[in-house]
């Protein structure tokens, strides 16, 4: 009787608990998790994919709208490039004042 024997057996230690790795969510909430996305976070960034991919938003729409987190990871999901507005603003910036130079050296 295997059920009679296991009664008499010591019971075994308990083991120490392993913590999980913890990542961040791949579509780009900024929240952690221990696999690649939180529960149902991989289908809404199949959304932000599809929405831009049927043209009802661009990727600029969707970091106005959720955050640069998503629209870098929703590029990222696509395979393309995508420089946030907030570093594009400073690159305009700097080439404003590359023109600024290049007109007082012209003057
Ligand atoms: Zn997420």
């Amino acid at each position: 009787m295997a059920s009679s024997i296991a009664r008499r057996l010591p019971s075994l230690p308990s083991l120490p608990k392993i913590k999980a790795a913890v990542n961040p969510c791949q579509c780009g909430c900024g929240a952690v998790c221990t696999n690649r996305f939180k529960p149902g976070h991989d289908a809404k960034l199949a959304g932000y994919v599809r929405r831009v991919q049927v043209g009802v938003v661009t990727l600029e729409g969707i970091e106005e709208i959720l955050g640069v987190g998503q629209a870098l990871a929703t590029a990222h999901a696509m395979g393309v490039d995508y420089t946030p507005l907030a570093e594009r603003e400073d690159e305009d910036a700097d080439e404003m004042e590359f023109a600024e130079e290049d007109a007082e050296k012209l003057a």
